[in-house]
């Protein structure tokens, strides 16, 4: 049994936050501005999981006007959902694609996917992640003010 799900999330970038990206810390002069510790890519990844299982989405789960959020390290609402949510489905695969105008993630891509595997407890070869501008156009994104994320799972049991 095979079951497909895909999560968008995006963020306002302001200077005097700081950018987390699959629970990395980019170096950046400016991060998300978010209730919790606003990781787009992660938000993304979890209502992908949670599309794919038809449970709704990552509002309902960790409502943003709950102070129990506030600040809240997107990596643990993550493995919250792999391990209360998820079972007895696994993941097959995940793609997702970040759409930033900087600053260049090149560099950091495979310490996110490490850590991002290692939150889930997959193979790192099972998640991807690619990275592109917003060739200085789509508003807010094309000006560095903005971040989105995108991402498909597929999971069986
Ligand atoms: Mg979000």
């Amino acid at each position: 049994m095979m079951r497909i799900g895909t999560g968008w999330d995006l963020h306002r970038l302001s200077e005097g936050r700081k950018l987390i990206l699959g629970g990395v810390q980019i170096p950046s002069t400016k991060g998300e501005v978010a209730h919790s510790d606003g990781d787009v890519l992660v938000h993304a990844i979890i209502d992908a999981i949670l599309g794919a299982l038809a449970k709704g989405d990552i509002g309902s789960h960790f409502p943003d006007n709950d102070p129990a959020y506030k600040d809240a390290d997107s990596i643990a609402l993550l493995k919250q959902v792999i391990t209360e949510d998820l079972p007895p489905y696994s993941i097959v695969n995940i793609d997702t694609t970040l759409i930033l105008q900087k600053p260049k993630l090149r560099e950091h891509i495979d310490s996110i996917r490490e850590q991002l595997a290692k939150a889930m407890e997959i193979d790192v070869n099972c998640i991807s992640v690619k990275a592109k501008t917003a060739e200085g156009i789509l508003g807010e994104l094309g000006t560095g003010d903005a971040i989105t994320a995108q991402a498909s799972v597929l999971i069986s049991c």
